[in-house]
């Protein structure tokens, strides 16, 4: 069996790995997700870049779950000429739906505005690329084919596939690969997709698997540990209460899938334990309010306190104020409330969507605090408030950065070091090739050595790009 890694490797986006196994004489390829690069113009490079194969060849695509940088690749790979199946679980089916559809359409709007502002003189350097269409959405969704958790498949003769909950998103998997390639024993390959922290607000904690001989896992904070939640909460009521006493407004960039719904839950679980007074929360993100819908319609999928909180709410609707925006007018209407609201709106790294608008309305002003609860890469525009600049460009102008901007690390929807490898911890015994990915350089290598350390696991390797590795 080869594995190449062609994203999310020395990186966090882009997650895209094939799979090469001889069966019955031939040699057959699959990919283990299909992502976009995030994250400035190399990210755009990256995604243009054409395989190292013909799409045409591939057999069929595994998605660990539906986050853009898992997934957000797949209409260009079909437009290429991939016709065969997309297996995934039910949820992500739901949830790609949004997501990719959204994708196309920001995109295109990011080019449209583009070249708009060139055309007036205004945009400085090079133009974005839309990377596909609507249409090619389109096409794309009508070759996935859902899966329930637990359910063992047989995808071609030789290689069979379950999926296992990873606790990251709702319909996030870990992907459990049974191979069984000409003159060699059965191999298990597993994919960890992203592996969620236990105890976290609204999904469950990932299933633990036994056995295996290869096992590819993210290390996406492979390098540090998260606050504890009680933490977290301390930390989120003081911005909030703050906030608020000043007059200001909080901004919260976060992903529409996932995250939103988890602060959602976080906020009001606060107000329900009399941490929090009333609350005047605007979603500001279709995507967003999509999501929260399907949350509901997979409420069976929830953690215990998550379906508490929500039935509480249910009962006592007027202890939230909670409204989901839908058109671009009361989108920008949001931009004259000068205190007293929280805004949540997408893209969580702060690169496209409406999050921008809000961002160039609110920075300016001192008593405004931006609220980062999610994983900032490297170029994005989220990554440079993080890191304190003083100014940045919007829409092609100049923004003064005079909100104070929070990190609260503790909501991460991926594992901290401990929870990766206590997920490791539940292998009986070592397994042959672990493949360390989904990380920054130095956080992938400490990891790594973790493992080593930890584990005393011999074997554990950290992909380079585009590189092959037999296993
Ligand atoms: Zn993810």
């Amino acid at each position: 069996m080869k594995i190449q890694f062609l994203g999310a490797a020395g990186e966090v986006t882009g997650s895209r790995h094939s799979v090469e196994v001889l069966l019955a004489g031939k040699p057959r390829r699959f990919m283990v997700d299909y992502g976009m690069f995030q994250g400035g113009r190399e990210a755009t490079n990256k995604n243009l870049e054409p395989l190292p194969f013909s799409p045409k060849a591939l057999e069929f695509v595994v998605l660990t779950h539906a986050h853009i940088d898992h997934s957000g690749l797949l209409p260009r790979l079909c437009a290429q000429g991939f016709s065969g199946p997309i297996y995934c679980t039910k949820a992500t089916f739901e949830l790609l739906k949004i997501l990719l559809l959204d994708s196309a359409h920001l995109q295109r709007a990011d080019v449209e505005r583009a070249e708009r502002k060139q055309k007036a003189g205004k945009w400085r350097g090079e133009l974005p690329v839309a990377l596909y269409s609507r249409e090619e959405v389109e096409k794309t969704l009508t070759q996935l084919e859902p899966l329930d958790y637990g359910e063992s498949t047989g995808l071609i003769p030789g290689v069979q596939l379950e999926f296992r909950n990873a606790g990251h998103i709702l319909g996030s998997a870990i992907a459990v690969l049974d191979i069984q390639e000409d003159g060699a024993a059965l191999k298990r390959c597993i994919f960890s997709g992203d592996i969620g922290m236990r105890g976290k607000v609204l999904m469950p904690d990932p299933d633990v698997i036994q056995n295996a001989d290869v096992v590819v896992v993210e290390s996406t904070y492979g390098d540090r540990m998260h606050r504890s939640l009680k933490d977290t909460e301390d930390e989120l009521v003081g911005v909030i209460d703050s906030t608020m006493t000043a007059g200001g407004n909080i901004v919260m960039p976060a992903f529409a899938v996932g995250r939103t719904q988890e602060i959602l839950f976080l906020l009001i679980d606060l107000v329900r334990r009399g941490r929090l007074p009333h609350l005047s929360i605007w979603v500001d993100s279709p995507m967003a309010t999509a999501a929260t819908h399907l949350t509901q319609h997979f409420f069976a999928q929830l953690d215990g306190q998550s379906q508490a909180t929500f039935e509480w709410f249910k009962k006592n609707p007027g202890a939230v104020d909670l409204r989901f925006i839908a058109d671009v007018e009361e989108s920008k209407a949001l931009n004259k409330i000068k205190g007293g609201a929280i805004i949540i709106s997408a893209s969580g790294m702060c690169d496209a969507g409406r999050i921008v608008h809000h961002l160039a309305s609110n920075l300016p002003r001192a008593q405004n605090a931006i609220v980062i609860t999610g994983f900032q890469a490297y170029g994005s525009l989220g990554r440079r408030l993080v890191d304190k600049v003083q100014k940045v460009r919007l829409f092609g102008e100049e923004v003064a950065v005079k909100a104070s901007i929070h990190t609260i690390g503790g909501l991460s929807a991926h594992a901290d070091q401990a929870g990766l490898l206590d997920w490791l911890r539940g292998f009986e015994q070592e397994p042959k090739t672990v493949f360390v990915v989904h990380g920054e350089p130095e956080s992938s290598s400490v990891f790594a050595e973790a493992i080593r350390e930890e584990l005393q696991w011999s074997n554990v390797i950290i992909p380079e790009r585009l590189h092959t590795y037999s296993c």
